[in-house]
């Protein structure tokens, strides 16, 4: 079998939310932004991948289009390591992070999609023979800001069969309002997305202590400052979660050797695809770090984080974005029930997004 064609696809998908506008990269966010990869085989099997688009679609659609397909086009997909390492040291200079690698993630979950659907087996019976059927997923709340319409949505989330929530939020009076709402049993997080120093976090993250935080991500600026992180571990006594913005197995290796993190947060989007993920889930066992993966996203690159979760030997939960979208291009395989994401039983990732869905809401 060999790759015949790669192209790109983004979709602009509308969203329900209530209160102070969201914003994302400096600018509010109206949209929930997909950016599919479809890849061709000249023996008619089609994998589906995603690559990182939220905000940098452009970028990513132009780096897979000119840099990658045509490296990757005649290829036999079945060599999925060979290629992704090919790539890997040819794009090298390119950029070890950002759209480099969030193209070349969208490659590599298209490979194992046709990986999968060749073998007539879904991905995560592909890398183990006994997976779970299921993996528990946390509510992963938008920004409220307002404490109230915080707690609100939380009870709401709870209401909808949650049985972890996590905030998007940098204030202890929303953590405050989040637990009034829940109740002392439902586990709680909250998500800073890398607001303050390392003396301001370790002073925040002793405020929440008596909040009961499952635990407290990205609270340092910048991101990679995992001697910071882990500063705050030791001095703010509350379990610190972060990992979504680091590009490959190597920068995870620097996280775990630094102690800077209860929970590895790997993106399967955003670090290089299943590929790499495996890497860095046999890395955090060694280190002894429970792996919680970031997947705010609703397209393949959910399935493939599930999947992979679902191969996962150790316990895990999946990120489900909270909010309700006009449409999903996966249909209902994204929706938890009773708290879980069951992962779908077809060959690959178990779904294919809905051409209708892409007919109606795609932007390029
Ligand atoms: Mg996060």
């Amino acid at each position: 079998m060999k790759i015949s064609a790669i192209s790109t696809i983004v979709l602009r998908l509308p969203f329900q939310h209530v209160g102070s506008p969201l914003l994302f990269a400096g600018k509010p966010r109206t949209a929930m932004e997909m950016l599919l990869v479809r890849m061709d085989t000249d023996e008619g099997i089609t994998g589906w991948g995603e690559a990182f688009g939220p905000g940098i679609w452009p970028a990513t659609c132009a780096t897979i289009e000119n840099l990658v397909a045509p490296l990757c086009i005649g290829h036999d997909p079945a060599q999925i390591s060979t290629l992704h390492e090919d790539l890997q040291r040819k794009l090298h200079a390119l950029g070890r992070s950002g759209s480099v690698v969030y193209a070349l993630s969208g490659l590599d979950i298209a490979l194992w999609d046709i990986a999968g659907k060749s073998a007539g087996l879904p991905l995560c019976r592909l890398l183990n023979s006994a997976p779970k059927r299921d993996v528990p997923a946390y509510a992963s709340l938008l920004r409220y800001i307002e404490p109230s319409l915080v707690g609100r949505k939380s009870a709401e989330a709870v209401s909808r069969g949650y049985g972890h929530i996590k905030l998007h939020e940098t204030g202890v009076v929303q953590a405050r309002e989040a637990r009034a709402a829940i109740g002392p049993d439902v586990r709680l997080m909250m998500d800073a997305n890398c607001p303050w120093s390392v003396a301001d976090a370790v002073a925040v993250a002793r405020e929440l202590r008596d909040v009961g935080l499952t635990w407290l991500e990205e609270p340092v600026w910048p991101p990679e400052d995992y001697a910071g992180l882990a500063q705050v571990r030791e001095q703010g006594g509350i379990p610190v979660a972060a990992g979504e913005n680091a590009g490959n197995v190597m920068d995870f290796g620097q996280m775990f050797s630094a102690r800077a993190v209860d929970y590895a947060q790997p993106s399967i989007i955003k670090m290089g695809g299943v590929t790499e993920m495996l890497k860095v889930l046999k890395l955090a066992q060694s280190h002894g770090v429970m792996v919680m993966p970031h997947s705010a996203y609703f397209g393949p690159g959910l399935l493939a984080t599930l999947h992979v979760c679902a191969a996962y030997p150790a316990s895990t939960l999946i990120e489900r974005y909270y909010c309700d979208l006009d449409a999903s291009p996966l249909g209902e395989v994204i929706n938890p029930v009773n708290g879980r994401l069951v992962v779908p039983q077809a060959p690959g990732l178990g779904a294919d997004p809905d051409p209708a869905v892409i007919r109606r809401y795609q932007t390029l």
